[in-house]
């Protein structure tokens, strides 16, 4: 049976709703699998991009973020790759920015590295965007150019700034690395904090095939919790966000620190998400492999009902939980890399 998707001005949007009873009413989308960084958890140092006919159109995003929308989605966050490096993003963005206008839409977000922010921080601003979160995992120049293998922190500390000076609140996420910022976590979570900035602690996943060994790189975020409680009180916040992430208030500081702990902890039960590939590939969960193919559907058909319906069917298979498991001998649990998947 085929549907029409109306114009989101003159529909009321019910959110699609898993097998589990989850309503999924957050979509990330992937614009690119390409960035202007190789960090070491993420990519290989002479990472293969995906050539640009598989990529979806600036047209076909918009056209599937829309959709989405008409599906009941409130919150759209852009990801990568590097969703600034992508030629024409910031047309994307105000392009979405209807859906905010209309109230269709709650929040348009994005994830980045930060290296382009100067730049586009007031444009990002004046399309509605008011939270991005942007990812830095040390403070240290060296460390940075190690972990990114040759990024700059200058620009990405300027790029900050430039946000904050936009008005856009902004969430730094961090992975935890054992060797290369276990040490400075007290510290980068000062900094934040200072800056009025809330901070997420990351713990490496497994996923894509890398050459680091990810064993070495794993730090478990419950003996950082246990560290830093030695420094500071922590209070648990009840926060949810329908994501992996468990929030603190840091009574010292007064600023919020988040826990993202796939591999120790399970948070599937009240999961609220996809992703969306920049190849038009849904995946329902980002621990399996379980996707639909809505780059075909797009292409073959010029009315948005099949891939509604698309959408609404993978959904309706969305699994109950993830499975990532971690160890000398086992391969990563997902193949595609975060950089693909969008993380
Ligand atoms: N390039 C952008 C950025 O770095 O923010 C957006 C895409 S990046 C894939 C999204 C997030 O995924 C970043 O915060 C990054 O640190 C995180 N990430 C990438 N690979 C990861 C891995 N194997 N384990 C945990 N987090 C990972
Ligand atoms: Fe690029 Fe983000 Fe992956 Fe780093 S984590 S390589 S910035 S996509």
């Amino acid at each position: 049976m085929s549907m029409t998707v109306l114009p989101a001005s003159s529909r009321v949007a019910t959110p699609m709703v898993d097998p589990f009873g989850r309503t999924i009413d957050y979509v990330r989308v992937s614009v690119t699998d390409r960035c202007d960084l190789r960090c070491t958890y993420c990519m290989a140092e002479r990472q293969t991009f995906l050539p640009r006919a598989e990529l979806l159109s600036l047209e076909e995003l918009d056209r599937l973020c829309s959709v989405f929308v008409g599906l009941g989605t409130r919150k759209l966050r852009l990801t990568g790759g590097e969703p600034l490096v992508r030629k024409g993003f910031i047309d994307l963005v105000a392009r979405l920015s209807r859906h905010l206008a209309s109230g269709a839409l709650d929040e348009l977000t994005l994830t980045t590295n930060g290296t382009r922010l100067a730049e586009h921080a007031e444009a990002l601003a004046g399309h509605g965007v008011r939270r991005i979160n942007v990812s830095l995992d040390t403070l240290d120049p060296a460390a940075y150019r190690r972990i990114t293998r040759g990024g700059d922190l200058a620009k990405v500390l300027e790029g900050l700034a430039a946000a904050r000076g936009a008005g856009i609140a902004i969430k730094i996420n961090t992975v935890a690395l054992k060797q290369d910022n276990g040490a400075d976590l007290p510290a980068m979570i000062e900094w934040a904090h200072n800056l009025g900035m809330e901070i997420t602690l990351i713990e490496t996943m497994p996923m894509g095939e890398i050459e680091a060994d990810r064993t070495g790189q794993f730090l478990s975020l419950s003996d950082v919790r246990r560290d830093l409680e030695t420094r500071w009180t922590l209070t648990p916040l009840v926060r949810r966000t329908g994501g992996p992430a468990r929030y603190a208030r840091v009574e010292q500081t007064g600023g919020t620190v988040g826990f993202i702990t796939p591999l120790t902890h399970t948070f599937c039960g009240d999961c609220n998400r996809v992703r969306v590939t920049c190849t038009g590939t849904l995946f329902l969960c980002l621990g399996q492999d379980d996707h639909a193919d809505l780059r075909e559907t797009l292409r073959a058909h010029t009315d948005d009902g099949p891939v509604a319906e698309a959408i609404r069917a993978a959904v309706a298979r969305k699994p109950k939980a993830h499975d990532f498991r971690i160890g000398l001998d086992v391969a990563p649990a997902v193949r595609r890399s975060m950089s693909v998947t969008g993380g």
